[in-house]
């Protein structure tokens, strides 16, 4: 089923206690992007400006089921750039700089070939660019969001109006807690769908993911990666894995528990990828062969008899 990302391209600044990485490829679309490439075709709709590298193009090149027709360059503008930095044990971030660029103008345009989307995902950007966005695709099956502490205290209006339309968030525990005032993972994930949404992704990093769905709720821990580089992205790149995975699978409900559920193991195997390298580096020298040897193994730990 055909699966749409819309979300930021950035210019990233990243210092980890393995190294730092400085203009780099990143963005909560271009994650996305790469991870949902290993499942199907993705359709990229993003701005970036004149100041955005070749070098950068030549990455995204790479990850050949992604179609970058909606991908929109504005030569007078500048790309959103971000910097963030990692303390001890990679599970907590900090932002050291958001320039928005591209973020403050209007949205990207929606391609009118891409108007048939059937499955969506909105990634971090403004709430109410989300909100303008997925309202172009009307004939879309299951629409996901995610968000972050900026939205969640710059605009908490449009991200409330965005909740009551789409059938699933995923975002941070941090930003659960932030958003509904509940410090408890599972009480903050039913907090979340009581304004709207079918089911409620939380992640806590190195400590996997609970959701929450109307239909029961769902754990699943984090891929035992033994040496993380770099955490950015993963958030993204779980999102790709998961709605990769939900866009390829059969069956009129996607959106449906069991389904979902067992995308959440593919969002932890892409993830886990995307932290080993900084950039899109790790996910640009995988093959679907390696993530498939993966996600195998990972099913293989989780099997209880
Ligand atoms: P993640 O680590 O999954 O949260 O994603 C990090 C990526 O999101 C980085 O590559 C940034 O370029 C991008 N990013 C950081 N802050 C924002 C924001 N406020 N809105 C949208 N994208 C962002």
């Amino acid at each position: 089923m055909s699966l749409i990302v819309t979300g930021t391209i950035g210019i990233d600044s990243i210092y980890t206690p393995q190294g730092h990485a400085e203009g780099v490829l990143g963005g909560s679309c271009t994650y996305f992007a790469a991870a949902a490439s290993f499942y199907g075709p993705v359709r990229l709709v993003a701005a970036v400006g004149g100041d955005w590298p070749d070098s950068h193009r030549a990455v995204l090149e790479r990850f050949a089921n992604v179609d970058r027709t909606g991908l929109e360059v504005r030569p007078a503008s500048k790309t959103f750039a971000w910097g963030g930095k990692y303390l001890g044990g990679m599970n907590s971030r900090e932002t050291l700089y958001t320039e928005l660029g591209v973020l403050a103008e209007p949205p990207p345009k929606v391609p009118d070939r891409f108007k048939d989307s059937r499955t969506v995902f909105l990634a971090n950007t403004h709430p109410a660019v989300q909100l303008e966005l997925l309202e172009q695709f009307p004939g879309r099956t299951l629409a996901v969001a995610d968000t972050m502490d900026l939205w969640i205290k710059t605009a908490r209006e449009p991200l409330g109006a965005l909740l009551k339309k789409v059938d699933g968030l995923v975002l941070n525990f941090d930003e659960a807690e932030l958003l509904t005032g509940r410090a408890n993972t599972v009480s903050a994930a039913r907090r979340l769908l009581d304004l709207g949404p079918r089911f409620v992704v939380v992640k806590k990093g190195e400590h996997g993911c609970i959701m929450a769905h109307r239909d029961g709720l769902a754990a699943m821990p984090a891929y035992p990666v033994e040496e993380v580089v770099d955490p950015t992205g993963a958030g993204d790149s779980f999102a790709g894995g998961l709605m990769g995975h939900l866009a390829a699978a059969a069956g009129n409900d996607i959106g449906s528990f069991e389904t979902v559920r067992r995308a959440l193991a593919h969002g932890t195997v892409a993830a886990s990828f995307t932290i080993e390298a900084f950039s899109l580096d790790g996910l640009a020298r995988l093959t679907r062969e390696e993530l498939d040897a993966r996600f195998r193994t990972f099913a293989e730990m989780m099997r209880l008899r």
